[in-house]
Parts: C-alpha cells; sequence; structure tokens
C-alpha cells in the first residue's frame, strides 16, 4: 500500500500564528485566556487547558477571573468584542489571521458608504463570518448557497461588495459571482478565499482522483476538515473523516493499493504523522491475509457506512465488494433508512447472498438483529425476567410485541388480569410481560402479562391489610355502584360502603351519590377475612349526638314526611333523625290511617312529646299544639271541673 500524504495537510500560517501565541504566552506564568476554541481541535485544546488555558466566550466571564492575557484567536471577533475585552482591563493579544484582518478592513471602509451593499459569501453561524460582520457599518447579507444568491433582495441601484469567508468553496464563490453579475448587479469582487484553503482543497482534490481510499483529518467542529472530506467523497467513496488514529481501523485498508491523507487547517503535524505510522505499520502478513479475506452465506461481518439512501444502506465491509442492505432487510417495519444510520457508523449484518447480481454482497440486519432478540427471549424465558416491549399490533386473538425484530404474541387471555373487549388501547403501548412458551422453530413464543398483573396485585393486597386496621381512614377510588352499595378500590383491595353506611340520613339509590372513578375517603368498620366494610357515618357528624338537647320535649319542630306505615308518619327533622307521628297524634278526629290526610315529601309542624336519645326514638304530636279544647283532650278548668 502507498500512503500519500498532501502537502498542504495540517496547519496553516494563520493557526500555526495563533497556536504557536498561545504556546509561548503559557511560559509566561500569567493566567491565560482564549477568547472561544484557539483552533478546532479538540486534541490541542485539551492540551491547552491541561497547561492552564482558560476558554471563554464572552467579556463578562473575566470579571471574577485574575486579570491575564486574551488572546484572539485566527477566525477574529467582531469590533464590539475587541472594545468589550479592552474594557476589562486585561492585556489583549490578537491573533486574528492577517487575511481574515484585510477582510474586516475591506468590511469596514466599503460599508461607510450608503450606496454600497456588503455581500458574504460563506456560512451565516462560523465564527469568522460572525466577526466580519461585525465590523461592518451596515448590515451585511451573508449568502451560502446558490439559491439564496437567485433570490438575492437588494435594490438593483446599491452596489454589491462581494466578500468571501476564506474557507468558502472557490467554484461556489465563482458561481454566486456570476449568478449575481448576471441578475444585473454591478459588484466590486474581492476574493478574498485563501490560498492556504484554495491550495489544500485543489490537492484534496487531485489526491482523492488518484487514490483508492482517502483519510480526512481534523475536529468534527472544523468546517474547513468538512468541506475537505466533501471534496474526497465525491470522487473517492472510500474516505474517512477522522478526528485521530483512534478513529481509524487500519485492517479495513487491507485492499487498497494506495491511500491519500490530507488535514484540515486546525490539524497539528504530530497528529498527522501519527496517522501515516499507524498506517505503515501494518506486517505484510496481515496485509496478505487480508487480500484473501473470503466471506460465507450466513456469516456475521461487521462494516462502516460509506452511503445511505432511504432504501438502502451501503456497507464497507473490508471485502472486496461492498455490503449492501435493503429497507427490508433492515426492519419489518418500514423505515427511511437515512434517519436510522448515519456515514461513518459501524454495524453488524449478516451475509444473506454473496452476489446480488450486481457485484455486492447482500446483508441482512433484522434477521441478525432478530436471532440476538430470540436469544434474549430465550434467557428471558429460562430466567423467567420481566421484559419491556411496545405493542407493534393488536391482532384477532391478543397482542403481537417486538423484541430486537423478534416477534412475542400475547393471547387476549393472558393481557390481563380482568376480561378486556377491545384491545386497541394497546397499540404502541410499552408493556411488561415475561415468556411462557419459547419455541422459534414452531414460530411459538408466548407472552404473559396477565400473571405480573396478577402477582402484583397480590403483593399490593398483602401490604394493604398488613397496613389497615379498624377505624381508619382511608381513601380509594369507586370501582363500581349496585342498589346496595359502593365497591371502593382501595389499592390492592375493594371494600364495600353499604347504602346504610353512605350517610346518617337516607340514601335512596347509590347510584345518585356515587359513580365510577369518585374519590372517596372514608372509614374501615369491619375487615372481616378479606372482607372490608367501610362507612362515612363518622361519629363526630353524628346527628343524634345533641339530638336530647334540640328536640327536647315540649319543642315544636318542622319536618317532612319521610315514609308511612299504617300506625304512624315517619318525619324526618334532618338527615339521620326520624320521628314517630303515631296515627293517634295526627288530628283530634280519628284517622284511620296516615295516608288519609298526609303525603310522603308534606312539610308537618309538631310537638315532640317523647325522646329516647340512646334508643333513637322521637316521638312528635300534632294534636298536642292544638288547643286543649280543640284537641278534644280533657282539661281542668280552675274550679276543678273537666272540659273536652
Ligand atoms: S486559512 Fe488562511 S485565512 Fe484562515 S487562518 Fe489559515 S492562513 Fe489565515
Amino acid at each position: 500500500m502507498r500512503i500519500k500524504i498532501a502537502k498542504t495537510a495540517g496547519f496553516c500560517f494563520g493557526v500555526k500564528r495563533a497556536v504557536d501565541l498561545v504556546y509561548s504566552i503559557t511560559k509566561e506564568n500569567i493566567p491565560v485566556y482564549t477568547y472561544g476554541d484557539i483552533i478546532h481541535n479538540e486534541n490541542v485544546v485539551s492540551d491547552l487547558a491541561a497547561r492552564g488555558v482558560t476558554v471563554i466566550n464572552s467579556a463578562g466571564e473575566l470579571n471574577d477571573k485574575p486579570s491575564g492575557v486574551v488572546i484572539i484567536r485566527s477566525h477574529g471577533v467582531p469590533r464590539k468584542v475587541i472594545e468589550e475585552l479592552e474594557a476589562t482591563g486585561n492585556r489583549i493579544e490578537d491573533a486574528t489571521c492577517p487575511f481574515v484582518k484585510k477582510i474586516h478592513k475591506y468590511a469596514s471602509d466599503y460599508s461607510k458608504d450608503p450606496r454600497v451593499q456588503i455581500v458574504i459569501t460563506g456560512s451565516p453561524d462560523h465564527d469568522e463570518v460572525v466577526g466580519i460582520k461585525g465590523w461592518c457599518h451596515s448590515e451585511p447579507v451573508v449568502i451560502e448557497t446558490v439559491e439564496q444568491a437567485e433570490n438575492l433582495d437588494v435594490p438593483k441601484d446599491k452596489k454589491l461588495v462581494i466578500l468571501s469567508q476564506t474557507t468558502f468553496n472557490e467554484n461556489k464563490f465563482k458561481l454566486i459571482v456570476d449568478i449575481l453579475s448576471k441578475i444585473g448587479y454591478d459588484s466590486i469582487v474581492l476574493n478574498t478565499i485563501c490560498n492556504a484553503t484554495h491550495e489544500r482543497q485543489a490537492e484534496a482534490e487531485s489526491l482523492s482522483r488518484e487514490c483508492d481510499a482517502m483519510i480526512v483529518i481534523g475536529g468534527k467542529k472544523s468546517s474547513n476538515t468538512q468541506k475537505l472530506y466533501d471534496i474526497c467523497i465525491k470522487n473517492c467513496v472510500d474516505t474517512y473523516y477522522i478526528q485521530t488514529l483512534v478513529d481509524l481501523d487500519p485492517s479495513r485498508f487491507g485492499s487498497f493499493r494506495c491511500v491519500g491523507i490530507t488535514a484540515g487547517a486546525s490539524t497539528p503535524n504530530n497528529i498527522i504523522e501519527e496517522v501515516r505510522t499507524g498506517m505503515a505499520e501494518k506486517s505484510f502478513d496481515e496485509l496478505l491475509e487480508e487480500s484473501f479475506k473470503t466471506i460465507h452465506n450466513g456469516e456475521v461481518v461487521e462494516g462502516t457506512v460509506i452511503a445511505v439512501k432511504p432504501d438502502e444502506i451501503i456497507l464497507n465491509i473490508g471485502y472486496k465488494s461492498e455490503g449492501i442492505i435493503t429497507r427490508q432487510e433492515y426492519s419489518n417495519n418500514p423505515v427511511d433508512l437515512t434517519t436510522v444510520v448515519n456515514v461513518g457508523d459501524t454495524m453488524e449484518a449478516k451475509v444473506l447472498k454473496m452476489n446480488d447480481g450486481e457485484g455486492q454482497v447482500l446483508l441482512t440486519y433484522k434477521r441478525l438483529a432478530a436471532e440476538k432478540g430470540n436469544k434474549k427471549l430465550e434467557e428471558a424465558f429460562e430466567n423467567h425476567t420481566v421484559l419491556k416491549a411496545p405493542v407493534s399490533q393488536v391482532l384477532n386473538g391478543g397482542l403481537s410485541v417486538v423484541v430486537e425484530e423478534a416477534r412475542v404474541f400475547i393471547p387476549a387471555s393472558l393481557v390481563s388480569d380482568t376480561f378486556e373487549r377491545n384491545l386497541d388501547k394497546y397499540q404502541g403501548q410499552e408493556i411488561e410481560f415475561v415468556i411462557t412458551e419459547f419455541n422459534p422453530r414452531r414460530r411459538r413464543i408466548i407472552g404473559d402479562r396477565k400473571q405480573l398483573l396478577v402477582a402484583q396485585k397480590a403483593e399490593q393486597k398483602k401490604e394493604l391489610f398488613d397496613k389497615i386496621k379498624v377505624g381508619d381512614v382511608v381513601e380509594g377510588t369507586v370501582k363500581n355502584v349496585t342498589d346496595f352499595g359502593a365497591f371502593i378500590d382501595l389499592g390492592g383491595a375493594d371494600g364495600l360502603l353499604h347504602i346504610s353506611e353512605m350517610s346518617w340520613g337516607h340514601i335512596e339509590n347509590p347510584k345518585k351519590v356515587f359513580k365510577v372513578g369518585d374519590r372517596v375517603k372514608c372509614f374501615i368498620k369491619e375487615i372481616n377475612g378479606e372482607k372490608i366494610a367501610l362507612s362515612l357515618k363518622f361519629q363526630d357528624e353524628n346527628p343524634w349526638m345533641d339530638a336530647e338537647t334540640k328536640f327536647a320535649v315540649g319543642t315544636i319542630v318542622t319536618g317532612k314526611v319521610a315514609r308511612m306505615t299504617d300506625f304512624g308518619a315517619f318525619i324526618e327533622l334532618e338527615p339521620g333523625v326520624d320521628a314517630l307521628l303515631h296515627v293517634s297524634q295526627i288530628a283530634k278526629e280519628h284517622v284511620d290511617k296516615p295516608s288519609d290526610v298526609l303525603k310522603t315529601g308534606e312539610e308537618v309542624t309538631a310537638k315532640v312529646v317523647d325522646i329516647n336519645a340512646e334508643s333513637r326514638k322521637i316521638s312528635l304530636s300534632i294534636k298536642a299544639l292544638l288547643a286543649p279544647e280543640e284537641s278534644g283532650e280533657e282539661t281542668e278548668s280552675e274550679d276543678g271541673e273537666k272540659s273536652e
């Protein structure tokens, strides 16, 4: 294998100048700050951090820090940032690349003219562009794409001064200038693309055409490295973007005759050298062995994603042909493959067919995943492990859940501990279950959710009975309402709130008072085995407590006829307190039965003639309200004679 390193790979003039400056200032033994990462390279930034260099992102961060030197990186910053930093009293070392400084000057000078519109070609969010914008006296326009150039919304009488981010693609810049000219703009074109960038990109272009594989080294945040990668991948499909040697698997390069290496402007030479050495260190035996690499149907291979489309993934599997995974062989569910894998990802797959007719190796991901899923299910079956997975399909007789592409069927009878007429609500829901039958050959992998729910409820029930005792106030949810009472779910067991215990007063029908789902606070009246009787008749609300005072003999009371018998009518004086109006006490005339003269619900006024609070009995009389002569009873006159 021949390894060719691009002459232009690595630090450019501006970056080298900035990095050298930081390293030299670290020797001064004073606090050193860089405004942002000095370069887009994690290794260099962490090495400087180890030497005590602190990265700041605003002047305000210096307020609580000791005074020292602030270094401005090669990308440059807006004028305002320099002013803010100067105001902090720290020493400022401006390492802005002289080429970038020149752009700042153009931006500042030209933008003073109101007839001029500054146009910058570049990425609007890139720090260098943000810096350039910050030197303009009027709002500049940033163009990143050809479409933006075609739709430029600037009056035609303005003169455009076109500048560029130093790392912008040369061809795209020319295209944009051309478009603006065709639209009819009068422009001053200042091609500020840095030669270093241009040369590096041109060399990457030619090297990637001539080599079988390319390695592009640079930080993941470095835009100029990304551009080098974009150029190389167009010419050479086996292009790898790495940060250091660690990201590289040299065994993948066994079948290539020539490998090219280039690197972004922020990549230190030692990293480039390390990659070169790492590539060259492969022994002849290893290379020979790799060149004879063979694979077979059914074999599991690992590969790196080199291209991905919505319906197929292309993998470099280190074999003379590439591997392909179609959408059907990725998953049982239709999925856009660009949303699940990225170029550069590594993944395992199984060889389905050595040649798919177009010289590619047909791979399957879903079958390998299903095998792994089956293995997991088998272990879960043996160990009685609880699994959790989403319901992928609601079937006629139950639910289908998928565990790593392996299907489990949960029959309707094992879905819940209660009968479920409609299973639709489970669609997409994550549920827990255990495997009770595992026979993949007969395609019988059966899950059971019911036994988990039953066990869970038994546990809850035990906890509940361990906790509660007669007299405790508990809160629960109404689960069912019948004519004789309501069943309250106390979390583990149900308690019965009988109609007679719902109120001190009279309840006609529980359904008029409670509905399913209501929360109820009541107390435990009795526990008999697993039966819990509940009550809402709290003692402190007992209306009989002060009845002897409220309804003392002689008190005139008003109440409603609650019910009637042949011997009298029961008058509700207040909820829970009924008094008897005997038939003989209704009127002075003879009344045969109460319903002849009273109606249920009718309001009556009577006198209390007797009370026994202990046995909860009160006797009333209407007759006693009448004057003695009206009541028809004998009274004694002052002279001792009786009258009627
Ligand atoms: S790429 Fe060019 S402009 Fe940018 S820092 Fe390097 S030398 Fe300066």
